[in-house]
């Protein structure tokens, strides 16, 4: 089975590399190539020797997403479906604002969560995304942006919930945010969940990115209707665990309502 090196912290790429007879430094190369360099092909990767990149092709993947289509609304948004190696899809939104371009990534395939509004709910839980599923969104919207296009904020916001997939996303936002992967800021990255308590207090231990809460209702009884997760972390859980959510300097939480 090819390694998914896209999921692999530096550390791993590096073992890897020395695993498969490389220097290091050779894994520090190819991760460039494909976090910085957002490669997606090992012809890409110019700096490599062919008979590395005959290797890396041989014994890693390296792209596991296809582009299927790309929908544009009237307003500019963008709606990117991807197929995964398994013939799951998914879906990325490109949101174009007055002065910043918001990415929302999916992370996972449907979702197990139920909410009423929500079409990903209705379709049901279908898979995880591994980390390199998640983090090769960026890669391929990032890909086909024009020249004047700068992608400033991702938010984990598309199909899944994100809380649910805990471990690839802790990973992928590690990647995200590595000087030496994709350079994003923690800033720039908001995870929106339905009010999973206790990953969400896991989350402010292990990142520093952004929370949104899609709250949705003002009490328990309706809230419970339209999200069936409130009947295990009800409102008053939900809001405790935000409070004892850590906040660097001049962060917030975001609520998020729906109007139906
Ligand atoms: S958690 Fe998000 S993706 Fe899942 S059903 Fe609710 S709104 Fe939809």
């Amino acid at each position: 089975m090819k390694t998914d090196l896209k999921g692999l912290n530096a550390l791993e790429t590096e073992q890897w590399a020395v695993e498969h007879g490389l220097a290091p430094y050779r894994g520090r190369q190819i991760r460039h190539w494909l976090l910085n360099r957002l490669a997606v092909s090992c012809d890409e990767m110019q700096n490599l020797p062919k008979p590395v990149r005959t290797l890396v092709r041989e014994s890693a993947l390296i792209a596991p997403l296809e582009e299927i289509t790309t929908l544009t609304s009237e307003d500019g948004t963008r709606k990117y479906l991807f197929r995964l190696q398994d013939g799951h899809l998914i879906e990325s939104v490109l949101i174009p604002e007055r002065d910043h371009l918001t990415l929302c990534i999916s992370s996972q395939a449907g979702c197990a969560m139920g909410c009423r509004f929500c079409l990903t709910g209705k379709q049901g839980f279908k898979r995880d995304l591994a980390p390199s599923e998640i983090i090769e969104q960026i890669i391929l919207v990032k890909r086909s942006l024009v020249l004047r296009e700068r992608l400033t904020n991702i938010v984990l916001m598309g199909m899944g919930e994100p809380l649910a997939n805990y471990d690839a996303v802790i990973r992928a936002i590690g990647n995200m945010v590595a000087a030496d992967g994709m350079n994003l800021s923690h800033k720039k990255i908001t995870l929106s969940t339905c009010g999973l308590v206790p990953e969400i207090t896991r989350l402010g231990q292990d990142t520093t990115v952004n929370l949104a809460v899609s709250l949705n209702a003002a009490d328990d009884a309706t809230r419970s209707r339209l999200m069936p997760v409130n009947r295990k972390y009800p409102i008053r859980r939900l809001i405790q665990a935000c409070r004892e959510f850590p906040l660097p300097n001049r962060r917030m939480i975001t609520f998020e309502y729906i109007l139906i």
